[in-house]
């Protein structure tokens, strides 16, 4: 059992040419003990490089990486009792799933054999892939090939577990079984982990903790309630959440938010709460939008239907603010609530359910 922390870690690339590629910026994380953290961010953000770092895979070129207190910079792989699930599983493929998962306790460990039999079956076990051992992996399909990956850094008993996109390569319905599967595992074997995914559900579903990075910085890290509801700037507000959240330029007149469309009056309080910042970001979550027949309220629009998208127990409408324009928002209604595209509807945001963002920075203000 272990925490593990990274301290300003930061990996420079040199390409051939002398150019260099910051992959990982300064990104400092904890991870206590039984932890499961998802690194999220959009492809190329440097989620990898950041794993195969801790992993031992990379070098690190400044910060440290601490297990238990100790810096295992420069720790080779083995040394580390870090085990780590490729998206690709890398089974041995003239190996039986048996030899799979035990080569590497034989290879690192003075285990006795009997012990290292009673190891893999029980992990076998865990898996539900006792009566699998006997097969190679070609005649396995993807989800018991993950299993069998997942087995082989079971055994290892680790202190953490590193897992870069294990579920990229299943069909939906497998990914989404086991994923539920991934947690209650890590939840029984209580070990530190770090999950990387460049998928947001994934990231919402399965993690205590979120880290978002985005082009080798880290964004936010906090549960996925937080991140999705006090998301820390622009990048975090789009990325989480589907549909993503909407976005209005808006600059601000005292207490009013003017868009060329509308305006939105604050109260006090909340106009209090953006200091001296004038060009805004409105984002409002397309959940947050009421949809209702008359205009009763403040912060109540006239909008227009252009699209509705059927989601099943869910709709997600586009609407506009004026029956001409192509310009969309989009807000997600129940989906027994029935409106026709072009119908004209009144849009309802409550003004606690606003985000306000400085635009030239994207700091979220409130
Ligand atoms: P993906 O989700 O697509 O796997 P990622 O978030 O895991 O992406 P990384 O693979 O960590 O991203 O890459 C981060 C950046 O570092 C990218 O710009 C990538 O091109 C660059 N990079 C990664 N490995 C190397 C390398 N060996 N040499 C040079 N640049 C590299």
């Amino acid at each position: 059992m272990a925490d593990l922390q990274l301290d300003d870690v930061t990996k420079v690339f040199v390409e051939d040419d002398g150019n260099e590629i910051t992959a990982v910026d300064e990104v400092s994380l904890a991870i206590d003990d039984g932890e499961f953290l998802v690194l999220v961010g959009p492809s190329g953000c440097g989620k990898s490089t950041t794993l195969r770092m801790v992993a031992g895979l990379e070098t690190v070129s400044d910060g440290a990486i601490r297990l238990d207190g100790s810096v295992i910079n420069d720790a080779k792989p083995a040394e580390r009792d870090i085990a780590m699930v490729f998206q690709s599983y890398a089974l041995y493929p003239h190996m039986t799933v048996r030899e799979n998962m035990s080569f590497g306790l034989e290879e690192s460990t003075s285990m006795p054999d009997e012990e290292i039999t009673a190891t893999v079956e029980d992990a076998a076990t865990m898996l539900g892939i006792d009566d699998l051992l006997d097969r190679k992996p070609d005649d396995l399909s993807g989800g018991q090939q993950q299993r069998v990956a997942l087995g082989r850094a079971i055994v290892r008993d680790p202190e953490v577990f590193l897992l870069d996109e294990p579920l990229s390569n299943l069909d939906a319905k497998l990914r989404a079984q086991m994923r539920t599967e991934l947690q209650r595992l890590q939840e029984d074997l209580g070990v530190a982990t770090i999950y990387v995914t460049h998928d947001q559900t994934e990231a919402m579903t399965m993690a205590d903790k979120i880290a978002i990075l985005n082009d080798g910085q880290l964004q936010q890290v906090g549960t996925p309630l937080e991140c999705y509801h006090e998301p820390a700037n622009l990048f975090v507000a789009s990325f989480i959440g589907e549909p993503s959240m909407n976005f209005f330029d808006v600059s601000r007149d005292g207490e009013t938010l003017v868009h060329d469309d509308f305006a939105y009056d604050l109260t006090p309080e909340t106009a209090s709460e953006l200091g001296d910042h004038d060009e805004l970001v409105l984002g409002i979550r397309p959940e947050d939008i009421e949809l209702r027949s008359t205009q009763d309220d403040t912060h109540s629009y006239e909008t227009f239907v252009d699209v509705v998208e059927p989601m099943g127990n869910e709709n997600n409408v586009y609407l506009t603010f004026d029956a001409d324009s192509t310009e969309t928002f989009v807000a997600t209604i129940d989906g027994l609530h029935h409106v026709e595209e072009g119908q004209s509807v009144i849009a309802h945001v409550p003004e606690d359910a606003i985000h306000i963002f400085d635009r030239a920075s994207g700091t979220a203000l409130r």
